[in-house]
């Protein structure tokens, strides 16, 4: 029998990660103060302190590989400062069988749209990331519908006209855990100001 390869760290441990848009505290409880709004059984709610906006989701890439990730994100998002922001409206992803309650987001500069792209762009180069063929829909995901679970589509009620300014983009380490997943952040970049 032949004998296994020696297992070296750098190849086979892997980070699942992405990188969001950070929301500030007050539009987390006004998200969740809505989200309570909505009666439907089986909603599996997000942690307020996990509320985000994700802009690029990598999924599991070799943990050696993060610093220049990080760097990444930090060089394309150098010139990127993200402008007012608005809660749009609430919806079902997708809408025919919905597996999130999501809330839409108004991005009226355009700025977040760009930062994801300059993202999406700089982290394909790199080989980290295969961009997503449809457009960037930006949204945040307030609950979502366990496997088994069905909920039908209701109408959603209003959003408060909130007009805000996000602090900074960061790259997650996601840990799936039987509770939900736990987001660690690993480094973050200010595109407040
Ligand atoms: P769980 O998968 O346990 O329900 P989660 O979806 O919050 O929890 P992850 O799957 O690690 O945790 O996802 C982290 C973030 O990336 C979330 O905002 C999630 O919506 C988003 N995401 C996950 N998979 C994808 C994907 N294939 N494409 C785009 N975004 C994704
Ligand atoms: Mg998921």
């Amino acid at each position: 029998m032949e004998a296994r390869p020696p297992r070296r760290f750098a190849e086979t441990e892997r980070r699942r990660l992405f990188v969001a848009l950070e929301l500030p505290e007050h539009v987390r409880d006004s998200l969740c103060a809505w989200r309570s709004e909505v009666m439907a059984d089986d909603l599996r709610p997000v942690a307020p302190e996990g509320l985000h906006v994700t802009l690029c989701f990598l999924g599991g890439r070799p943990a050696d590989q993060v610093p220049a990730i990080a760097a990444a994100c930090e060089t394309a998002l150098e010139a990127c400062s993200i402008s007012e922001l608005g809660l749009q409206a609430g919806l079902w992803l997708p809408r025919r069988h919905p597996r999130v309650l999501a809330v839409r987001l108004a991005d009226p500069s355009a700025t977040l749209g760009r930062a994801q792209g300059a993202l999406s762009d700089a982290l394909d180069r790199g080989g980290w990331y295969t961009p997503e063929k449809r457009p960037f829909l930006p949204h945040v995901t307030v609950a979502r519908i366990p496997a088994r679970a069905r909920v039908r589509a209701m109408e959603l009620p209003e959003l408060p006209p909130l007009v805000f300014r996000a602090p900074a983009v960061t790259l997650y380490r996601s840990r799936l855990q039987r509770t939900g997943a736990v987001y660690e952040p690993l480094a973050s970049v200010p595109v407040g100001e």
